[in-house]
């Protein structure tokens, strides 16, 4: 694959590379793992030796340097197929981790993580939320004090996607808690460094295999090196990085709605009431045909954003918009689509019940939809 744009075709082929290792590899599995509430460490070996991981990094990091396109369509066929917990962890890994590391990185850092971070040995986190500071991070308490050359890390995080398995996690921590926004810098924390320490894999309502975690910090010794970015300017990193990371959660949004929809035509064409497939019913011919239209136009609004993207030019407004209306989306989708398998559709054992409860964490995480509406309106009336 090179950096040019990309060849129809050679999406087409990388789409049905992706899928062929999630049958081969994911679906046999996918069950258990659910169950079991995390993914096996195996797997992320065999996610990078397959190439799915940090696709578009450049080669001399490890990556195919593929366009955006190749790295999207991971996310969409995984959260097409209901794979949802394994598209937040490499979407988190991939596309939020990895492109930190690539643009705030000095060199040294991106040859010591990258590599392997693309062949799957080391799985990146992004410590940010604490137990009194979700929404409102300028109230995080973790502190970095300055140590010899290098600082000192104590505090907690809470809710951290990969925390189980993670070699490095980027953390947020005040290093100067009088400066207020200006007093946040972000961390490159090794997971082997004395004073780390993972806590309890939380149990939740959905996307049981994505592991989530409290994290512990008591007086973690950081090295000068460790700072990623700018003394100072965690809170403008984040800001930039937000567009990308907004974007990632309405493709799989707007895929995973497209996989609730697939499974429910199935579903509605075979199933038989009063005689009839539930199909040929007004009302869930209607039905489909509402939640066909919401997905479509949603669809077209993503497009219109990646491309804004692709060109550098999604803004903060834009990306809350679109991480707003696309989950928004997706929780009316799946509700409605569940809603025409009956009472089969709140059995576990059938996979839009999946979809359900997968979905809702969509308006929560990556910047919750209060604060997205927040955002949205401060770009038209101002704070
Ligand atoms: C499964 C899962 C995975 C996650 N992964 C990560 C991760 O990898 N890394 C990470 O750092 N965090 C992660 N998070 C944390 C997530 O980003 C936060 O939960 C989210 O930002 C909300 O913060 P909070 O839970 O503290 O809620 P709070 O901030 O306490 O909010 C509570 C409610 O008040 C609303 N609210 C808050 N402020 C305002 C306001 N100004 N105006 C209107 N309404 C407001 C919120 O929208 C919400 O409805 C994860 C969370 C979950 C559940």
């Amino acid at each position: 694959m090179t950096a040019a744009q990309p060849i129809e075709a050679e999406l087409t082929a990388w789409r049905d590379t992706v899928r062929r290792f999630l049958a081969d590899e994911v679906a046999p599995h996918y069950e258990k793992w659910e169950k079991a509430g995390i993914l096996p460490r195996e797997l992320y070996l065999k996610l990078g030796a397959a190439g799915l991981l940090c696709v578009d990094a450049p080669d001399e990091y490890g990556g195919s340097g593929a366009p955006l396109e190749f790295a999207f369509a991971i996310h969409e066929e995984s959260a097409r197929l209901g794979y949802m917990s394994l598209c937040s962890n490499m979407m988190m890994h991939s596309d939020i981790v990895a492109p930190y590391i690539l643009h705030l990185g000095s060199e040294a850092q991106r040859r010591k993580y990258l590599p392997r971070m693309a062949s799957g040995e080391c799985f990146g986190a992004l410590a940010m939320t604490e137990p009194g500071a979700g929404s409102d991070l300028q109230a995080i308490r973790t502190t970095a004090t300055p140590d010899g050359d290098g600082w000192r890390l104590n505090g907690s995080k809470i809710f951290i996607t990969n925390g189980q398995h993670c070699g490095v996690v980027i953390v947020a921590a005040k290093t100067d808690p009088k400066a207020g926004a200006r007093g946040t810098s972000l961390f490159l924390v090794d997971a082997d460094l004395p004073g780390f320490k993972r806590g309890r894999n939380l149990d939740k309502i959905g996307m049981h295999a994505a592991d989530t975690s409290e994290l512990f910090f008591d007086n973690v010794p950081l090295a000068p090196d460790s700072l990623l970015g700018r003394t100072g300017g965690g809170f403008g990193h984040l800001i930039d990085e937000l567009p990308r990371e907004r974007l990632m959660l309405a493709v799989a949004a707007v895929a995973h709605a497209e996989g609730a929809l697939e499974r429910t035509v199935e579903y509605v064409t075979t199933r038989k009431a009063f005689g009839a497939p539930v199909a040929s019913f007004q009302n869930t011919r209607f039905e489909l045909a509402k939640i066909k239209t919401d997905i479509e136009i949603h669809r077209a609004y993503y497009e219109k954003c990646r491309a804004l993207y692709a060109q550098g030019k999604l803004g903060v407004t834009e990306a809350a918009i679109i991480k707003l209306a696309t989950s928004e989306m997706e929780g009316r989708v799946v509700d409605a689509c569940l809603q025409l398998f009956g009472g089969y559709g709140y059995m576990s054992e059938y996979p839009i019940s999946r979809y359900w409860t997968d979905a809702r964490i969509q308006r929560i995480y990556g910047g919750s939809n209060e604060i997205m509406k927040e955002v949205i309106a401060r770009s038209l009336v101002g704070r």
